[in-house]
């Protein structure tokens, strides 16, 4: 019998999302539950949006859950390099084979060509997609551009009518129409391949039996299964999850609800506590019982019992879990030795240090001053804001616009959050005193504390937001209508 082999692919292009740990969790489950293996591949072929950081903290965040696997970067295999960027030539020769069996093209287009096209077809309420006008190129006419070296994409051809038929492990049968489906970009002009063609290559050189993933991957599938039938592979066998969502139904989002998994591990979640809330997504133990550990999931573990109705990742769920766990598994040995850990994490200890020890004048001094790093949301009401007598409207102003501008921090270091305030300070016309005087209360819960600042860059953006928001919803919150008009008066900013 074939090794069952399963994958996460993750693009290291932000903060390590729980949903990466819920796909990686079900992954693993059933690779190991039948014996098989669990591989990580990272999907870093978008050279402007990957960064090293984020790979080495969705690796982090997978680790401390307890998600490790089996091949993948640290852990090299026989299928490797697990990194797309270091598998540049394979999928240059790749591209090659389909050029070669006329299963895809070169394409010329320019664009300006090609917004100009979208633009019209918008206009003409028509499907927006390639329109195919360098598949009307002559052989020679290709050529010639070719040795000119004039810049190209190749895309594949797409079937001109019908539909695509197949079957999903969940979903049963489902069919989409060709016309839904546009002549993807296999391989960008920088000769880099997107993420549809590396996928599917890598997907079958790794030998992936079953693709388990998110359900937003559903409408890719005619253009994978095609690049299968184009290379005369057989195709894995498919298997799209439900998607995380807010208790409102809606896409799980980090505006409505925390979805870094640094955030959890910031705020004192155990990891075995969080990684069972996953396991709950979808699934459930037979006998009922909500709380299981890693080994418990993966022993009784049957991907036909997902359950498709949308998953609601719940924080106050969460918390009831998180304590039963703490509750009925830490003697109060563990409890104290597992609190010190995170509470004086050596590395962020050192950070803090150096801002509380020139206003101390004794160690109890300390949690008045520093307890904020480490406690849950600040206690605030809306006289907490009234020191310099702003407007609530000016004061809701600043928090949104300045939790806008701090989202667009990159990297994250007091450097850069100074200047990134500075400027919205000059683009609001206030004194960065005025500008900062919210957000102190807002982080520290006082009007006077630490550097704003360096106090912003230790907690890192996920706690900052989450204390931000809290403030705007103790100061009356934004209606979307106000916050549409915010919006509005911000990018007039830029
Ligand atoms: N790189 C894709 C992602 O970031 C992988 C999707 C897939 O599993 O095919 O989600």
């Amino acid at each position: 019998m074939t090794q069952i082999r399963t994958r996460i692919a993750p693009s290291p292009t932000g903060d390590p999302h729980v949903g990466t740990a819920y796909i990686a969790l079900f992954n693993r489950c059933f690779a190991h539950k039948n014996g098989g293996k669990f591989i990580l591949r990272i999907e870093d072929t978008d050279r402007q949006r990957s960064s090293a950081k984020s790979e080495a903290d969705i690796l982090a965040a997978l680790q401390w859950l307890g998600l490790s696997w089996d091949e993948g970067p640290g852990c090299e295999g026989e299928f490797g390099p697990y990194r797309q960027s270091e598998r540049s030539e394979i999928y240059s020769a790749h591209i090659e084979k389909l050029l070669l069996g006329g299963f895809a093209f070169p394409c010329f287009c320019s664009a300006q060509r090609l917004t100009e096209l979208r633009h019209q077809q918008m206009q003409d309420k028509q499907a927006i997609g390639y329109d195919g006008r360098c598949l009307q190129l002559s052989e020679e006419e290709v050529s010639s551009r070719l040795e000119q070296g004039m810049d190209h994409v190749i895309r594949m051809k797409i079937p001109e009518d019908g539909a695509c038929e197949f079957d999903d492990l969940l979903r049963g049968h489902i069919s989409i129409d060709w016309s839904q489906v546009d002549m993807q970009v296999l391989m960008k002009s920088d000769g880099l391949p997107t993420y549809h063609f590396a996928n599917v290559v890598d997907d079958h050189l790794m030998q992936i039996t079953h693709v388990i993933r998110g359900e937003e991957w559903i409408n890719s599938m005619p253009k994978h299964l095609l690049l299968y039938q184009y290379f005369g592979w057989q195709a894995p066998i498919f298997c799209h999850m439900p998607l995380l969502r807010n208790p409102d139904k809606s896409k799980l989002s980090k505006r409505k609800n925390p979805t870094s998994i640094g955030y959890y591990r910031a705020m004192g979640y155990l990891p075995e506590a969080l990684l069972n809330y996953l396991g709950l997504m979808g699934w459930s133990l037979p006998s009922g019982e909500e709380k299981f550990s890693l080994q418990e999931m993966t022993d009784n573990f049957d991907l036909e019992r997902v359950s498709l109705g949308g998953p609601v990742f719940d924080t106050e769920k969460l918390d009831w879990l998180n304590g039963r766990y703490i509750r009925e598994d830490l003697s109060d040995h563990e409890f104290a030795q597992k609190f010190a850990q995170w509470a004086f994490d050596a590395e962020k200890v050192k950070r803090i240090i150096p801002l509380i020890k020139q206003r101390v004048e004794r160690f109890s001094d300390v949690v008045g001053l520093g307890g904020f790093f480490i406690s849950d949301l600040p206690k605030l009401d809306a006289d907490s804001f009234q020191h310099q007598q702003l407007a609530t409207e000016t004061l809701l102003k600043i928090l949104q616009f300045s939790l806008w501008r701090l989202e667009q921090i990159s990297p994250w270091n007091r450097d850069n959050i100074e200047l990134g305030l500075q400027t919205l300070a000059a683009d609001l016309q206030l004194k960065i005193r005025e500008l900062l005087f919210p957000l102190f209360v807002a982080i520290s819960g006082a009007a006077v504390s630490t550097s704003v600042f360096d106090s912003m860059a230790i907690l890192e953006l996920d706690i900052c937001r989450a204390r931000i928001r809290h403030a705007i919803a103790v100061l009356g919150g934004i209606s979307k209508k106000q916050a549409k008009s915010l919006e509005r008066k911000y990018r007039e900013l830029d």
